[in-house]
C-alpha cells in the first residue's frame, strides 16, 4: 500500500517510507499532506570513509535525531500536495561530522520537489507567461525565474558550436538589452537552427564574438538585410564567405521605392489640379502593383473609374493603359519597377543589374536614387538570384520571439530571454 502511494507520486527512492496521508488546512487551502521518513542507513562516512561499525561491532555512524522539512509537490487531482518529510540525521563518531539524509526528489536545502521543477521547465519551453507557469506549477514567480536562471549553465558554448555553411543574420527589438536597442540573432540558413542571440548588433561586439569561434572558415554565405554593418563582418571575420542580400528585403526595397513615388506623384497631380487623373490613379493604385503576367487581356468589362456607357468596355490591360496615360512619370516608373521585379523573379542577375545601371535619365529623381542605392550591394544582389538562401527561416524565429515577448509581459533580463529562446528551440540539453 505504501509502495503504491510512492508509485502514484513517482518516487523511486527505496529509503523513503510513507507513513500516512491526511488532509490539512494550510494557508486556508485544503491540502493533501503526506507523512514520510527518509532513513537510508549509510554504510560509510562520506567525510572520513569510516565503516558504519568498527572491528568490535561498535556503531561508528550513529543516528542523531531527525530534521523535518516540508516539500511542495505538484497538485494531486487539483489539490495542493505537500510532504512532511523527516530526514534522518547522522553523526560519524570517528570524525565527528554531521549530515542529513538526502534524496534525489528534493535537493538539499530546497523545499520544492524535483517533479515541480521538471514541470516548470517543460512549461518554460512553451510560449506562455511566467505568471501562468507559476500558477500551473503552484510556485511563486520568483521560483520560476530561479529555475530559468539555473538553466543558464546549460546554454551551449560558442567554443563548441560549429558555424554553419550558410549563416543568416538579423536583428530584433528586445527591450531588455541595455547595450543596444536592437539585439542580434543568427541561425543556420539551411536547417533554420538557431546559432545564437546577442544583446547588441554593433560591429565591434559582433567581431569580438565571432572571433571566438574556430570555425569561421566554415561560413560560405552570409545572408543579411541591407545593413552595412553586417557586410563589414565579411571582411573582418568570415574570410571565405560571400554576401547574399535577403531576397525579401530586395523586393521590399523595390516596392517601397514604388510606393514612395506614388505618394509624391499623387500629391503632384493634386497640386497641378489634374483632378481626374488624381482621383482615378489614387482609386486604382492596386492595379499598378499587380504582377504583369497576371493582368487580363481578354475579358471586356466596365470599370469603376471607366463606367459604360461613357466609356467602352475595356480589358484590365486596357484599363491600366488608360490610367498610365494620365501621367508620364507614372508610366515610366511603372515600366522600370516591373522590369526590375520581373528580372528579379526570373532570377536573371545580369538583366537585373544592367537595368539598375542603365536607369533612364528622365526617370523621377528620387525614385531613381532609391533604386541606384541597390548597386552598392551588387555581389549580394547577384547571389540572391543565384543561390536559394534567404532569411525566411530567421524571420519566422523573430516572430516566435515576438510572441514570447508578448506573453511573458516583457523580459527584464536579456539572459533570461536568451535561455527561454534556446529552450523553445530545443537547444538546451538538461542533464
Ligand atoms: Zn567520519
Amino acid at each position: 500500500m505504501i509502495n503504491d502511494i510512492k508509485k502514484m507520486l513517482r518516487i523511486t527512492d527505496k529509503h523513503l517510507e510513507i507513513r500516512g496521508v491526511s488532509y490539512e488546512t494550510i494557508q486556508k487551502q485544503n491540502t493533501l499532506v503526506l507523512h514520510a521518513i527518509l532513513s537510508p542507513c549509510p554504510d560509510v562516512c562520506k567525510n572520513c570513509g569510516a565503516m558504519k561499525e568498527d572491528q568490535n561491532g561498535e556503531q561508528v555512524i550513529v543516528k542523531n535525531g531527525k530534521k523535518e522539512i516540508t516539500v511542495r509537490f505538484d497538485q494531486y487531482n487539483y489539490m495542493p500536495t505537500i510532504m512532511k518529510l523527516a530526514k534522518q540525521r547522522y553523526t560519524c563518531k570517528n570524525c565527528l561530522t554531521h549530515w542529513t539524509a538526502q534524496s534525489y526528489f528534493v535537493r538539499p536545502r530546497h523545499s520544492i520537489a524535483t517533479h515541480v521543477t521538471v514541470k516548470s521547465i517543460a512549461l518554460l519551453k512553451e510560449k506562455v507567461s511566467l505568471s501562468f507557469i507559476a500558477k500551473m506549477a503552484n510556485v511563486s514567480i520568483t521560483t520560476v525565474i530561479r529555475t530559468l536562471k539555473e538553466l543558464g549553465k546549460y546554454l551551449p558554448h560558442s567554443k563548441n558550436t560549429t558555424l554553419p555553411k550558410v549563416l543568416m543574420v538579423d536583428e530584433f527589438r528586445s527591450h531588455v538589452s541595455t547595450e543596444d536597442k536592437m539585439s542580434f540573432i543568427c541561425a543556420d540558413g539551411e536547417s533554420g537552427k538557431l546559432v545564437d542571440i546577442l544583446p547588441s548588433r554593433k560591429l565591434k561586439r559582433l567581431t569580438t564574438y565571432f572571433k571566438q569561434f574556430s570555425t569561421t572558415e566554415n561560413v560560405e554565405f552570409l545572408v543579411t538585410d541591407m545593413n552595412a554593418a553586417y557586410f563589414q563582418l565579411l571582411k573582418h571575420v568570415f574570410p571565405n564567405a560571400q554576401l547574399i542580400i535577403d531576397r525579401f528585403h530586395i523586393v521590399k526595397h523595390l516596392n517601397q521605392a514604388f510606393q514612395e513615388f506614388r505618394v509624391r506623384e499623387i500629391k503632384n497631380l493634386k497640386q497641378q489640379n489634374k483632378t481626374e487623373a488624381y482621383k482615378k490613379i489614387k482609386a486604382n493604385w492596386r492595379f499598378f502593383t499587380k504582377n504583369r503576367l497576371n493582368i487580363n487581356h481578354s475579358n471586356y468589362k466596365t470599370w469603376r473609374s471607366f463606367r459604360s456607357p461613357k466609356y467602352p468596355y475595356l480589358t484590365e490591360a486596357m484599363m491600366i493603359d488608360r490610367l498610365l496615360n494620365y501621367s508620364e512619370p507614372l508610366k515610366q516608373t511603372y515600366a522600370v519597377f516591373h522590369d526590375l521585379v520581373d528580372a528579379f523573379r526570373g532570377k536573371d542577375p545580369e538583366l537585373f543589374l544592367s537595368l539598375l545601371r542603365e536607369l533612364p535619365e528622365s526617370l523621377e529623381e528620387e525614385f531613381r536614387k532609391k533604386l541606384q542605392n541597390l548597386l552598392k550591394y551588387e555581389e549580394g544582389l547577384r547571389n540572391a538570384m543565384i543561390y536559394p538562401y534567404s532569411n525566411g527561416k530567421i524571420e519566422a524565429k523573430n516572430t516566435h520571439i515576438k510572441t514570447l515577448k508578448r506573453v511573458s509581459y516583457g523580459f527584464n533580463s536579456f539572459e533570461n530571454m536568451k535561455i527561454r529562446i534556446f529552450l523553445m528551440n530545443h537547444l538546451i540539453e538538461i542533464k
